[in-house]
């Protein structure tokens, strides 16, 4: 099998059937995202305690690649630092704009990398990393105020 078969199986594997997708209850971060050159839809919501993400959930609308980079981000955030998934939002658009990157840490992430050379879909593919950062900025400020 070609490689970019596989990846785009995996791909359309995570768009049919999306990992953590749903809604959490109150006390949960939540941001909501637009793509409007593509119309894709995000609202991206995560629980995190002492600073490890414990929970993420997403929900939204769009194509292939915008929900199927958003399941596998929620897939691969879970359980890591705050820290840690904003290193791992880096490397991911790093792998977007084409450079070579260390896959082994980006799991599924990796079918994503053939974007990178479709200018017009990297803002599908990166629409779920934003809202993690948004959200990750948030957790910083609930933190200050408390
Ligand atoms: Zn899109």
């Amino acid at each position: 099998m070609q490689l970019d078969e596989l990846y785009r199986q995996v791909i359309m594997d995570h768009y049919q059937h999306p990992r953590n997708q749903g809604e959490l209850e109150d006390g949960a971060l939540s941001v909501d995202l637009r793509n409007p050159s593509c119309g894709d839809e995000i609202t991206l919501q995560m629980v995190v305690q002492d600073d490890v993400v414990t929970d993420v959930r997403f929900k939204g609308s769009g194509c292939s690649i915008s929900m199927a980079s958003a399941s596998m981000m929620s897939e691969a955030i879970q359980g890591k630092t705050v820290e840690e998934a904003i290193m791992l939002a880096e490397k991911f658009r790093a792998m977007m704009r084409g450079e070579s990157v260390d896959t082994e840490e980006l799991g599924d992430l990796e079918a994503l990398q053939g974007v990178s050379k479709f200018p017009a879909r990297i803002k599908c593919a990166t629409l779920a990393w934003q809202a993690l950062e948004r959200a990750s900025r948030n957790v910083d400020a609930s933190n200050h105020s408390s």
